[in-house]
């Protein structure tokens, strides 16, 4: 299987900016952007960071507003935090260079820690993320609940014994890449898998299948009333304390709960996650004693808040001619 696969990844790899070279801070960042989204999206975003920040000594003496800025668009703003902790530690301790170790680090999971192990220093670790999840479920004919960890151990172990060859980091990427472009979700094409003669599901009829269906997690619905205190095209904002979601984001003040049900009247809607969140506004240009320092010119929120959440409010604010 490893060759039959090393030969299919040698001949179909696509061209990606961080597959130029083995160095693990690019390899880290990809690793963390294609957690978000999709190769064709994080590219452009990929690009722009290495610029603005090409070494991770950069990005650890950059602030926070503006890794957040680089990071605008691409959602999951705790990552980006993480990351910039991470690459202050990194750059005074140096690069850890195992899987176990880089555990260790602010925001790196067994994927990420996995990932960066074997592909910037060869250590024979496989990884496990939703491409090699489906895979190795197919090929193996596996009905697994893979979402709990006992379970989820099994295809581990799988991936863990590709990965016993000096080719790991080839493997790895292989499986992932063949779960990016052959093996989808839906319509895969199995006439193009270098696994066709051996893929269980394939040979049982059962591809769509596997792997199972992870249940859904119950939704929760949150209802904010948002104070909005405005004086002489400045806003006033603080961190959020107030939602599980999008926490310690600047935001204007005001009040949230959990609720059973949707609000008859909302003037905001938004989904973050499980969470369906419900937004009034309630507007006033004379404000209470407030923190001097909290004020902030229109013009500028972008740059404080990269959220889509705060694009909407700044929107409904526009439409209601109240900034
Ligand atoms: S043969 Fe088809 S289902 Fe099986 S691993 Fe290959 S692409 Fe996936």
């Amino acid at each position: 299987m490893q060759k039959e696969l090393l030969n299919w990844y040698r001949a179909n790899k696509r061209d990606l900016p961080w597959r130029k070279n083995r160095d693990a801070y690019r390899i880290w960042i990809s690793e963390v952007m294609l957690q978000q989204t999709t190769v064709a999206a994080v590219v452009p975003y990929y690009e722009k960071f290495m610029k603005r920040f090409p070494k991770v000594q950069d990005l650890a003496k950059a602030t926070e507003p503006e890794v957040l800025e680089m990071w605008a668009g691409l959602g999951y703003y705790s990552r980006a935090r993480n990351i910039h902790k991470a690459a202050k530690q990194i750059s005074t301790q140096g690069f850890p260079q195992t899987a176990e170790e880089l555990l260790e680090l602010p925001g790196f999971g067994p994927y990420t820690s996995r990932a960066v192990a074997s592909l910037s220093y060869n250590e024979k670790v496989g990884v496990l993320d939703g491409n090699v999840i489906r895979v190795l479920s197919r090929v193996h004919g596996l009905k697994l609940n893979w979402w709990l960890p006992k379970e989820r151990i099994q295809l581990q172990s799988l991936s863990d014994q590709l990965a016993q060859t000096e080719y790991n980091s080839e493997i790895n990427q292989g499986m992932m890449e063949l779960g990016a472009t052959v093996c989808t979700p839906k319509k895969p094409l199995c006439l193009l898998c270098p696994w066709k003669t051996q893929c269980v599901a394939l040979k049982k009829n059962i591809v769509d299948q596997l792997p199972l269906s992870k249940p859904k997690q119950d939704g929760e619905i949150w209802h904010w009333q948002m104070q909005i205190y405005t004086h002489k095209n400045k806003i006033y904002l603080e961190k959020n304390e107030a939602t599980p979601f999008l926490p310690h984001m600047m935001f204007p003040i005001g009040k949230a709960e959990k609720a059973k049900k949707k609000p008859s009247k909302f003037d905001i809607k938004h989904s973050v996650t499980k969470y369906d969140i419900y937004i009034n506004l309630k507007t006033s240009n004379k404000a209470p004693k407030l923190a001097k320092t909290n004020w902030f010119d229109v013009n500028d929120i972008k740059k404080i808040n990269h959220s889509s959440l705060m694009t909407k409010i700044l929107k409904k604010l526009e439409q209601l001619d109240k900034i």
